[in-house]
C-alpha cells in the first residue's frame, strides 16, 4: 500500500488546479485519472472566462467567478513563467447580441448585472457593427460591447497544469482507474484502484460527472448529473472573427489561429458523450446567423463533453459531511473552466487548515437547492 497526504480523485481542470494549488503551499498531492490528464470535459469546453473586475462579493457565484477572473491573470503569467507554457489567456473582448426581438428581454437583464458588478460594456449602434466586428450579422437588433471578455485555450491550459504540478514533484497517475473509497467508520482510509489501494490523509473528489457514482459506493448522496454539450469547430482565415460572440447560451469562440468554436448544446443524454448529426446541424445553423460567411468556412471537427452537474446553479465545495477527511469539488456545469483557479485556492485552503476565503456554507455539499442565481456570464 502506498501511502500520501492528500489523493485527488479526477484530473481535469478542477482536480489539477487543486493539485497546483496545493503544491504552491507545499502539499505534493496524488492526482488519479482512468485516462490521460484533462480529457473530460475540461478538454471539450470552450474556454471562454468572464470579463476582469475586482473581486465582489454581491452573491456566493458572483464573489466565486471574481475571484477566479483575478486568478486567471495571476495563474497564466505564473505557469507561463514556471513551465514555459503558454495556456492562451487572452482578453479578446465580447459581443453579446440579441438576434430576435424575444431575446432582448435577456441581454438587458444581463447588461443590468453587468452594471451592478462594475463590469465595462456598451451599446453598440448597428453602423458599428463593421468598426468592431465586420463579419457579425448586420440585423443583430441589439449589441453589447464587453472589451474585457477573455479566453483560455483549455487544452493548453490543462497541458500547464498538469506540466506545473509534474515540476512541483506532484505524483501524478494517469490511466489508473478509481474503483471504490475504502472506509473504516467515519474515515476514508484507502483508495482502491485498478493499480492497488493507496492510503490517505485527505481525499479530494474532483471526478466532474462521475464523482456522484464514486460517492454513492461511499454512502454519500451527491448528484451530478451529466449535462452533455457539443461543438463545432471552423477554420477560416486569422483575421474572420476577433471577439467572442455570445446569443442566450450559445457563442462563438475565435482563437487566433483562425479556429472558431461554435458551442453549445446543453442535453440530458445520460453518460452518452458521442456528437450526434442533429446538434451538428442546430451547431452550424445558429453559426450562420451570427456570422452568414461562416457558411463558406471548412468544418474541421465536432466534439461533446459531460459537464458536471449539481442540485442547483452552485458546484458543490467543501468537507462531506459523512466522513470526516472526504473534501468534494465537482459540479460547476458550464462553468468549471472559468471557475477553476478560485476552487484550486479553496480547495487548497481548506485542505491545509487555512480559511478558505469564501463563505462555503452556499456550496455545501449537503445543501437543500438553492434559487437560481447568476446567468450573468454562463460560458
Ligand atoms: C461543450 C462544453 C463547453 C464548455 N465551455 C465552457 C467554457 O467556455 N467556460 C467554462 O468555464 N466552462 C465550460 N464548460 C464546462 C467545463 O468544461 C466543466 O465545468 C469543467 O471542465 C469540469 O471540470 P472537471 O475537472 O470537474 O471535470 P472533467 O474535466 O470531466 O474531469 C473529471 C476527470 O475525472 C476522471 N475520472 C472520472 N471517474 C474516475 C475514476 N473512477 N477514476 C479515475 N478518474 C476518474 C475523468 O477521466 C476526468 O478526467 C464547457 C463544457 C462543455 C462540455
Amino acid at each position: 500500500m502506498k501511502s500520501t497526504d492528500v489523493v485527488v480523485v479526477g484530473g481535469g481542470v478542477i482536480g489539477l488546479s487543486i493539485a497546483y494549488a496545493l503544491a504552491k503551499r507545499g502539499v505534493l498531492a496524488t492526482v488519479i485519472d482512468r485516462d490521460a490528464f484533462g480529457k473530460g470535459a475540461s478538454w471539450a469546453g470552450a474556454g471562454m472566462l468572464p470579463p476582469f473586475v475586482v473581486r465582489t462579493t454581491s452573491s456566493p457565484m458572483v464573489e466565486l467567478r471574481s475571484w477566479s477572473a483575478v486568478l486567471y491573470r495571476e495563474w497564466s503569467a505564473e505557469l507561463r513563467e514556471r513551465v514555459g507554457v503558454d495556456n492562451g489567456y487572452r482578453v479578446t473582448g465580447g459581443i453579446d447580441v440579441a438576434l430576435e426581438p424575444g431575446e432582448l428581454g435577456d441581454l438587458k437583464t444581463a447588461a443590468g448585472r453587468w452594471r451592478v458588478e462594475g463590469i465595462r460594456f456598451e451599446q453598440l449602434q448597428p453602423s458599428d457593427f463593421t468598426r468592431v466586428e465586420p463579419e457579425l450579422n448586420p440585423k443583430a437588433l441589439y449589441a453589447f460591447y464587453l472589451p474585457d471578455r477573455a479566453q483560455i485555450r483549455n487544452p493548453w491550459h490543462l497541458r500547464a497544469l498538469e506540466a506545473a504540478a509534474q515540476n512541483f514533484g506532484v505524483k501524478l497517475m494517469p490511466h489508473t482507474s478509481v474503483r471504490r473509497l475504502k472506509t473504516v467508520d467515519n474515515r476514508i482510509t484507502a483508495i482502491e484502484t485498478d493499480g492497488g489501494d493507496i492510503s490517505c490523509g485527505q481525499v479530494v473528489i474532483a471526478a466532474g460527472a462521475w464523482s456522484g457514482g464514486l460517492l454513492a459506493e461511499a454512502q454519500v448522496a451527491l448528484p451530478t448529473p451529466p449535462l452533455k454539450g457539443q461543438i463545432v469547430l471552423f477554420r477560416a482565415e486569422a483575421t474572420f472573427l476577433r471577439h467572442i460572440i455570445e446569443r442566450g447560451k450559445l457563442y462563438l469562440v475565435p482563437r487566433e489561429d483562425g479556429r472558431i468554436l461554435m458551442g453549445a448544446t446543453e442535453e440530458n443524454a445520460g453518460f452518452d458523450s458521442r456528437p450526434t448529426a442533429e446538434a451538428v446541424h442546430e451547431l452550424t445553423q445558429q453559426a450562420y446567423a451570427l456570422c452568414p460567411a461562416l457558411a463558406r468556412a471548412e468544418i474541421e471537427k465536432y466534439w461533446a463533453g459531460l459537464r458536471p452537474g449539481s442540485i442547483d446553479t452552485r458546484p458543490y465545495l467543501g468537507f462531506a459531511q459523512e466522513y470526516e477527511n472526504l473534501i468534494i469539488a465537482t459540479g460547476h456545469k458550464r462553468a468549471g473552466l472559468q471557475l477553476a483557479p478560485a476552487t484550486g485556492e479553496l480547495i487548497a485552503n481548506l485542505a491545509t487548515g487555512a480559511v478558505p476565503g469564501i463563505d462555503l456554507s452556499n456550496f455545501r455539499p449537503d445543501r437543500a437547492p438553492g434559487p437560481a442565481e447568476d446567468v450573468a456570464f454562463r460560458s
